[in-house]
């Protein structure tokens, strides 16, 4: 009544009626079953009348934006859209155009809102036969979206996949982690281009499971950041990374400590706060953190994350932009938050002395982040040749398995102590490789 769509008796019988007759034939049938998030909070806070402006606004958006697919109100804030489609891509398309269109700011009341969605998506006919089925395996993938943290989307298959046990044992182990002292953090030096000095090191988490052993951040930083685990994660890599850094100055004066941010960290509303508070208890100086965050995260999120990053410039901390070359962004946007460092990714480093292509864009690149007054890292050096080219291209700083592997705190301490201070030799270098 209050959208004008279609109910679920028409959804069941409309597919019914594709399942018998699809308009061409070859094509399967998407359902995608949307839920606003947290939509009962939002009803409590500004009301019911509030609740349903906003409801009207989504079926708007949705019977307005998704081409040729019908859409059908199941009642609440449950919708369901119906995708036919030929490829499996397709389906992705329609539901990232969704959960971007709904996810526009909407206004309630005088009062700008955002709100988010998950979607949980099921197929005819790979995942069910009838129009019951389909819709109960679309809820099922839709809560495990939301499960994962929500404003996503979920494929029926994949949330039931064997893995779903491997996955909830790995979340409740994670969830106890922190907790149980079971993260370390290695640190990998980063050298002077032309002199070979420990300029600065980046801090990278380890997981020592009881049972399994070292698990790789790969593994677990995914995880944790669909639980959300990686905001207090993240927080002790920090403090952790401020305390050893401050530590070091000791033996190595100026040392930069580099710290890898989560998105899901830029959103917490009082990030900034904590990182201040974090410097001040460990007596970090502001100038020496170096923040990192992705090329990707950084195009996609720049309106959202870019008070947060302000903040952090205005306070001292510097910023650096990782996995840079790997997400075309353009030099034009990172120019509104004027990033201190770029960090090449290690995939154009990787046989930069024969591979022509990356090298003129490794060059290109290091000229362009010159000229906007940046300091560039190479990562991920495993070679001689990559060394040789980088530092002909006028690389600031070379990170990589060339040096040095991440070490534990004990091993960069003693390599620390021992480096001589000024310029030392390629012997000394290779003696230093041989160690870690
Ligand atoms: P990243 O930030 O790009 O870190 C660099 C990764 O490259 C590290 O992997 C490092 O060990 C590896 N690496 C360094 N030199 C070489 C090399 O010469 N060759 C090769 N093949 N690899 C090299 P690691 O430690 O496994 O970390 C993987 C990713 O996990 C990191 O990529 C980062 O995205 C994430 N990560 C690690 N620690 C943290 C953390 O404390 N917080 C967050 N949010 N993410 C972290
Ligand atoms: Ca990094
Ligand atoms: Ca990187």
């Amino acid at each position: 009544m209050l959208t004008g769509l279609p109910n679920r008796l028409h959804f069941s019988k409309y597919l019914s009626e594709w399942m018998e007759q699809p308009a061409e034939p070859g094509l399967s049938a998407a359902v995608l079953f949307l839920d606003l998030d947290r939509f009962k909070q939002i009803n409590d806070t500004f009301g019911h009348s509030a609740g349903d402006e906003l409801i009207i606004d989504v079926a708007k958006k949705l019977s307005g934006g998704v081409r040729y697919a019908p859409v059908f109100r199941l009642g609440g804030d449950e919708f369901v859209v119906l995708a036919s489609h030929r490829r499996r891509e397709e389906v992705v398309e329609t539901a990232e155009a969704i959960l971007a269109a709904l996810s526009e700011p909407v206004i309630l009341q005088g009062q700008e809102i955002f709100v988010r969605s998950s979607i949980g998506i099921s197929i005819f006919p790979g995942d069910a036969q009838d129009a019951e089925a389909l819709l109960k395996n679309a809820d099922d993938a839709m809560y495990e979206a939301k499960e994962r943290g929500g404003g996503q989307y979920a494929f029926y298959s994949e949330a039931t996949s064997e893995s779903a046990a491997e996955r909830l044992q790995l979340e409740q182990a994670l969830h106890r982690a922190l907790a149980a002292g079971e993260f370390e953090l290695f640190y990998q030096p980063q050298y002077g281009g032309t002199d070979g000095r420990i300029n600065g090191m980046e801090a990278l988490i380890r997981w020592k499971h009881p049972a399994e052993g070292y698990i790789p951040p790969v593994r677990f930083i995914p995880l944790a950041e669909q639980t959300g685990e990686i905001r207090s994660i993240g927080e002790w890599v920090l403090r952790e990374a401020c305390l050893q850094g401050k530590r070091l100055q000791e033996h190595a004066p100026g040392l930069l400590t580099a710290v890898n941010l989560s998105p899901r960290q830029l959103d917490q509303p009082d990030l900034v706060e904590r990182v201040r508070a974090i410097l001040q208890e460990t007596g970090m100086p502001a100038g020496l953190l170096e923040l990192e965050i992705t090329e990707e995260f950084f195009i996609r999120n720049q309106d959202k994350a870019e008070a947060a990053l302000r903040q952090f410039k205005e306070m001292g901390i510097r910023l650096a932009i990782d996995d840079f070359g790997t997400g075309y962004s353009s030099f034009a946007q990172m120019k509104r938050i004027m990033p201190d460092t770029l960090k090449i990714d290690r995939s154009f480093i990787r046989g930069l002395d024969q591979d022509e292509s990356n090298a003129s864009i490794v060059q290109a690149l290091i000229t362009m982040a010159h000229s906007l007054k940046l300091k560039v890292v190479g990562e991920g050096v495993e070679t001689e040749e990559e060394l040789l080219s980088l530092r002909r291209f006028g690389c600031d700083e070379i990170q990589g398995y060339y040096y040095s592997k991440p070490l534990p705190l004990a091993e960069l301490e003693a390599l620390l102590k021992g480096a001589p201070s000024a310029a030392s030799s390629d012997e000394d270098r290779e003696e230093r490789r041989g160690d870690s």
